[in-house]
């Protein structure tokens, strides 16, 4: 058989590949399988598939392999389960690259071409998505809109867009709490601090044009935790989507850029340390190093800048909490898969949720079970994603929970989403801003001319 892209780039993982010992361990974990019951949608399968390819047993262009690496939610359970420590994710990214490459998806829609050229001319350029995001602000704000959403006008004439719609709606700021805006930019600290803290909030793109509320009180939490913020006006999108589509090559631009813009933040202060508050972005910021392993002018620097990022909770568990006052709500937690099974934070979301006073918190069973948002998969697989998110709503309302707390923008999109579907009485917000609040409530935060501080407790 010809020897292909895909056969040198699946050959030189061939090590990972063969870490495999087929136990079947993962097979529980794995949402695809459970749902389809298929074993070339386990993760074994998929491994056997790529192994297959590279050693030229079957087709690289064989549209049932390609359909299985599609059908794959890339949420990384089978990592967690897997005592072998098969790392999965870098798998797939390389059968998704290569694949990507050859153009063997046939069968390529227009939603995937719409896709290409956004990951390839949109999202790289960082004037061209402010554009973007404006322009969804726009739509996502206009009572016209508004209107026909509330109203089922949009369901009636097509329910997926609706959908789309709705997850795009999920990323107002929420109304019954104050809405921070631009006039109440990052809070200075009040007095010094005793010992500050050097960090800066990859603010992200999806996150900063959709979520800035979001990131605005992840800064203003960190403040009121003793540290002392500094801004990256250089940084661009961090990759993840890209990667995760296979588009490796534009992975890595992103990730040398980034890496450009933090050299001198990271170069100041030994302890200097990257915040992400986005789970999928927190991942891969974390993967640079190996991303670039093979870079000879980046691998170093990568290693160095993936080492000093840390998820918001995981940050802030670190260290003792600031409490603020109380919230009377009763609360549960949906685990993104790129925190808890790609990044292995496991405990600190419920650790910061724990600092909150008031707060009643339910145990969401399968909190650490995809959510089916997975990037983009709700669009492109929406009837697995659904299925998917159906089971998931069903299990936050048996909470009673009145919110619902994620840390991923596609997480809380998806659920926002599907709350509103299925009919759940509850609100989705960022962990970050149930703390927010209490800060706000407990008088942390004033607003004097115009401008904001942060009281010392
Ligand atoms: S990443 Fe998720 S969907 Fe894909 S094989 Fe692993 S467990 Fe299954
Ligand atoms: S758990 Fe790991 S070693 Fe076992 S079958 Fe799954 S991927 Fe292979």
């Amino acid at each position: 058989m010809r020897q292909t892209a895909l056969h040198t780039a699946l050959d030189a993982e061939m090590e990972k590949i063969l870490g495999c010992i087929h136990c079947g361990l993962c097979l529980p974990a794995c949402p695809t399988y459970q749902h389809l019951g298929n074993e070339n949608d386990s993760p074994r399968g998929r491994i056997y598939l790529m192994r297959a390819v590279a050693e030229g047993r079957i087709k690289p262009d064989s549209a049932s392999f390609s359909r299985h690496i599609d059908l794959c939610l890339g949420c990384r359970a089978c990592e967690t389960a897997c005592p072998a420590g098969v790392r999965y994710g870098l798998l797939l990214e390389t059968a998704r690259e290569t694949i990507l490459e050859q153009k063997v998806q046939r069968g390529s829609t227009f939603q995937k071409t719409l896709l290409k050229l956004a990951l390839r001319h949109v999202f790289p350029y960082p004037k061209r998505l402010k554009l973007v995001f404006a322009l969804s602000r726009l739509m996502r704000d206009n009572f016209l809109v508004r209107f026909a959403f509330r109203k089922g006008i949009v369901r009636a004439i097509s329910p997926r867009a609706d959908f789309a719609l709705s997850l795009l709606m999920t990323t107002a700021p929420d109304g019954g709490t104050e809405k921070w805006s631009e006039e109440n930019p990052l809070p200075t600290p009040h007095s010094p601090l005793p010992t500050p803290r050097a960090v800066s909030v990859f603010t992200g793109c999806v996150m900063e044009g959709l979520f800035k509320h979001a990131n605005d009180a992840t800064k203003r939490v960190l403040a009121v935790n003793d540290c002392q913020l500094s801004n990256v006006e250089t940084q661009v999108c961090c990759g993840a989507l890209h990667a995760h589509a296979g588009d490796l090559e534009t992975a890595r631009k992103l990730a040398r850029h980034n890496i450009d813009a933090f050299e001198q933040f990271l170069t100041a202060d030994r302890s200097a340390t990257i915040i992400i508050n986005a789970a999928g972005c927190g991942a891969l910021l974390k993967e640079y190093g190996e991303l670039l392993k093979d870079d000879p002018h980046y691998a170093e620097r990568a290693k160095r800048f993936s080492e000093s990022v840390r998820d918001v909770t995981e940050f802030l568990a670190w260290g003792k909490i600031r409490q603020g006052a109380e919230i009377n709500r009763r609360v549960t937690y949906d685990a993104p898969c790129h925190l808890y099974h790609a990044q292995r934070v496991m405990t600190a979301p419920q650790q910061v949720l724990a600092a909150i006073p008031g707060l009643e918190y339910k145990q969401l069973e399968g909190m650490h079970d995809c959510c089916g948002g997975a990037g983009i998969y709700n669009l492109s697989e929406p009837e697995m994603s659904e299925s998917l998110l159906a089971d998931k709503i069903g299990k936050a309302k048996a909470t009673e929970a009145e919110v619902l707390v994620t840390a991923n923008p596609g997480c809380h999109m998806q659920l926002g989403a599907g709350a509103r579907m299925f009919k759940a009485d509850c609100q989705v917000k960022h962990i970050v801003e149930l703390l927010d609040e209490s800060y706000h409530k407990a008088g942390f935060y004033s607003t004097q001319n115009q401008s904001s501080s942060v009281q010392q407790k």
